[in-house]
């Protein structure tokens, strides 16, 4: 297999420079190197925005209505070339090709949400606010914007910006990770066939030294992280000090909370689903189950003989149910869990070290099967950290009060299912869960796009959650004008100041 050269997308067409660092692009798979991707340095960096800064001169005085049409184009592509997109994110990130489709269709769903936009733009008006005078608001712009995403969601997550930061007439500079740093080149593809004009849509690949000097650049006016924690709690201070408007979502710990009266096959297979779907990978996995007694030992008996049945595969085969990690390191730093766990006094339950592999030229890929830990209690490695791979933790309690402040206790509040059949139980749960997105029997509530994603505490810094109606008013300032348009009749000088009348 030739090596793949991955560059930046800079004003409409590919980097043409020759980087001073590449960052190795694996195959998860089979663990083999499958080419290089440039890092950016500020030279690179200043070249991107400065082609956005252009294009915002143009792109923002485009009418809303030709704006929207780029956009359907856009939904139509990305709609066709779902499958193309799909097999480029399973071959850098590891996940399965229908898992791939679903962050797609995720991404194109707020795609769908920007068509909106000439309704979503409009502002409020109010005749005769004072005699003779309207007063009506406008949104507009802010300029070239930035969006910096983690390795996880590929497609999905710069998704939940750059389409409403474009058709909301903003220019975009697109930071990808590293990891898997493909699909963001193919979407601008996308974006030029569907008639984006050049330097509306850059992306600039590379790691800190790219995301410092977006974060310092004048000509950035917002910054979209998402990542883990500390980097999206540094993003959050640095973008802020530089004067910048600055949403930072970053780690998680999402606890599902399983009351004894709930239906413990649906709970058992939610689990399952939300524990190792995408090995564990998402932002929104369940990584904690909390279950109040007296049904703890079933549903891990239920969890441990579904987690059996599991075929662990490459991708791209069209049976496996979870792929790989996606580095070597990242497999070797989630397996370290399973030592500590151990040794903190944790029960494994099921080592998925030997969960076995299928497909072929697996052996040096970055396997780790899905593991259970049960017993788990707050100051074990294994519960305090977000670990971000097949592992779940079973803790165990005897009330619902003392599930929801362990829950309310954990420092991040991204997302939090409950599974119960009481419908009391399940409303209270939602009025006293800290937490930023919630399930009731639905175990990964990642909200539609015409709400908004964003989670409480340390999974979000910033004041404004992801997309739907909070995403729109990220990516546009507000202007109140106040109008007189004298008629014929009036006239004369008065230099008082102006009231309600
Ligand atoms: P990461 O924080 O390592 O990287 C995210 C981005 O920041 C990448 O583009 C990376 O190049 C850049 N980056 C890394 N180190 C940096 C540094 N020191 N300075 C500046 N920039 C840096 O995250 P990841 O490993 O790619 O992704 C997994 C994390 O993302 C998990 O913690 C997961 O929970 C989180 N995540 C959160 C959400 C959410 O919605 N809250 C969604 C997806 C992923």
């Amino acid at each position: 297999m030739t090596s793949k050269h991955i560059t930046h997308w800079i004003a409409g067409r590919p980097w043409s420079g020759t980087a001073e660092r590449r960052g190795d692009v694996c195959d998860p798979a089979t663990g083999r190197v499958a080419g290089q991707v440039d890092f950016a340095g500020i030279a690179e960096v200043d070249q991107a925005v400065g082609a956005a800064v252009e294009a915002f001169h143009g792109w923002r005085d485009v009418s809303v209505a030709k704006r929207t049409q780029v956009l359907f184009a856009f939904r139509e592509l990305l709609n066709s070339h779902r499958d193309e997109l799909a097999s480029i994110i399973v071959s850098e990130h590891g996940k399965v090709h229908s898992d791939a489709l679903g962050e797609i269709a995720r991404g194109l769903e707020v795609v769908e949400y920007a068509c909106g936009i000439p309704q979503l733009l409009k502002g409020g008006f109010t005749e005769q606010a004072s005699t003779g005078i309207d007063v009506y608001s406008i949104r507009q712009p802010l300029g070239p914007v930035a969006i910096i995403s983690p390795f996880n969601f590929p497609a999905m997550v710069p998704m939940w910006f750059f389409p409403i930061a474009i058709a909301a007439g903003n220019t975009v500079v697109v930071k990808p990770s590293e990891k898997d740093p493909s699909a963001a080149n193919f979407l601008a593809g996308l974006w030029k066939q569907a008639g984006l004009p050049d330097g509306v849509f850059n992306v600039v690949h590379g790691d800190k030294t790219a995301v410092d000097r977006l974060l310092e650049h004048p000509d950035i006016k917002a910054v979209s992280f998402v990542g883990s924690t500390p980097i999206a709690r540094y993003v959050y201070e640095t973008g802020t000090r530089y004067g910048k408007r600055v949403q930072a979502l970053g780690g998680a710990k999402n606890h599902m909370l399983v009351l004894p009266d709930a239906d413990l096959d649906l709970a058992a297979d939610a689990a399952v689903n939300a524990g190792f779907g995408a090995a564990g990978e998402r932002c929104m996995a369940v990584s904690v189950l909390v279950a109040v007694d007296p049904i703890g030992d079933e549903l891990v008996e239920k969890i441990k003989q579904r987690m059996a049945t599991l075929t662990v595969g490459p991708g791209c085969n069209a049976d496996s149910e979870m792929g790989p990690l996606v580095t070597g390191a990242h497999r070797d730093k989630v397996t370290s869990y399973l030592d500590a766990g151990i040794a903190d006094g944790a029960t494994l339950t099921v080592d998925g070290r030997s969960h076995p592999i299928s497909g072929e030229d697996t052996s040096d890929g970055f396997w780790l099967g899905p593991t259970l830990f049960d017993h788990v209690k707050p100051g074990m490695s294994v519960y305090n950290d977000e670990i971000f791979g097949p592992v779940l933790s079973v803790v165990r309690v005897t009330t619902y009060d003392e599930g929801l402040e362990l829950i309310n206790a954990n420092p991040y509040g991204n997302g939090t299912a409950v599974f119960t059949n009481d419908g009391g139980a399940a409303r209270r749960f939602q009025h006293e869960v800290e937490v930023g997105m919630v399930g009731i029997n639905v175990p990964i509530p990642v909200p539609v796009a015409y709400y908004s994603f964003g989670g409480w505490k340390s999974s979000l810094f910033g004041d404004t959650h992801a997309y739907g109606a909070d995403g729109v008013h990220f990516f546009t300032r507000g202007k109140a004008v106040t109008q007189r348009w004298l008629d014929p009749s009036h006239g004369g000088i008065n230099l008082g100041f102006p009231t309600n009348g």
